[in-house]
């Protein structure tokens, strides 16, 4: 609990296998320029997470081939059974695997809650012809999506690609991440916030606008649109929670953004 008053449910985590994991972070920090505080391990986040008061978190990791998939998916499903429920899986997907149908079966089965994309890294366009058949899939089988949105650098998961795919997928849940479009943050909430089925996660983004900015954003989805993440290992959770509380919100919006809102979508 935060403060002993918010159950907390960390929305955004990006974990890795030990043995891969220094990698894997050497790799993100050189896409983003930046320095991971954290190492990216399951032990270690669930004992930052439980320090800081984090109940409960949202773990992921991304393919970056179609030969990736399952294998990831079975990593994120060991982490979450070995967890004493304290865990929550999202499987990764990729536009180039030639059984779409079969990835998307097998992350269910595993009790997968939902999908984790990055169109940045996986390079495709959020509106790519090859998304539609993951779209179609995740929308058929109410599997929500949690995107990485936003990067002025390039044009791949930017408010211009996200826009079309929420207009046509109206019943397919989508979590913009950033606040659905970092970098971009004026464009994404003037062109995303008024569809339904868009909800944004906070992180990585304390560290790069004012407060003021973040309750602007806050205030432009509705409380009830934002969910709690840190991007782990990226940033030290506490920090995240700090900055976070720091805004003054009522009592009611940070029960929404800490937890209730990630359990809607997320159906926990
Ligand atoms: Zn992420």
């Amino acid at each position: 609990m935060i403060n002993g008053i918010y159950y907390a449910i960390d929305a955004h985590c990006h974990i890795y296998p030990d043995r891969i994991a220094e990698r894997a972070i050497a790799g993100t920090d050189v896409f983003y320029g930046t320095h991971a505080l954290c190492n990216g391990k399951v032990s270690d986040l669930l004992e930052r997470a439980g320090k800081a008061g984090i109940d409960h978190a949202i773990v992921q990791s991304v393919a970056t081939a179609p030969k990736q998939v399952q294998s990831i998916n079975n990593f994120i499903a060991e982490a979450v059974k070995e967890s004493d429920g304290r865990l929550t899986g999202l499987g990764t997907l990729h536009p180039d695997s030639e059984d779409q149908v079969g990835d998307v079966k097998h992350l269910l089965e595993l009790g997968l809650k939902g999908v984790k994309l990055h169109p940045d890294i996986q390079k495709f366009k959020i509106d790519d012809y090859r998304m539609l058949k993951i779209f179609d899939l995740c929308e058929e089988a109410g599997i929500p999506i949690l995107m990485h949105a936003g990067d002025d650098r390039y044009d791949f998961s930017n408010p211009n690609r996200m826009k079309p795919i929420l207009e046509i997928y109206k019943n397919l849940t989508v979590v913009g991440a950033h606040f659905g479009g970092w970098t971009v943050w004026d464009e994404a909430v003037r062109e995303l916030s008024a569809f339904p089925n868009f909800f944004v996660d906070c992180s990585s983004s304390f560290p790069f606008i004012s407060a003021e900015k973040v309750k602007e954003l806050i205030c432009g989805y509705g409380a009830d649109k934002v969910l709690f993440g840190t991007d782990y290992p990226m940033w030290e959770p506490q920090t995240e929670i700090d900055a976070l509380l720091s805004l003054g919100l009522s009592r009611e919006e940070y029960q929404m953004i800490f937890s209730e809102n990630a359990k809607r979508v997320f159906s926990l």
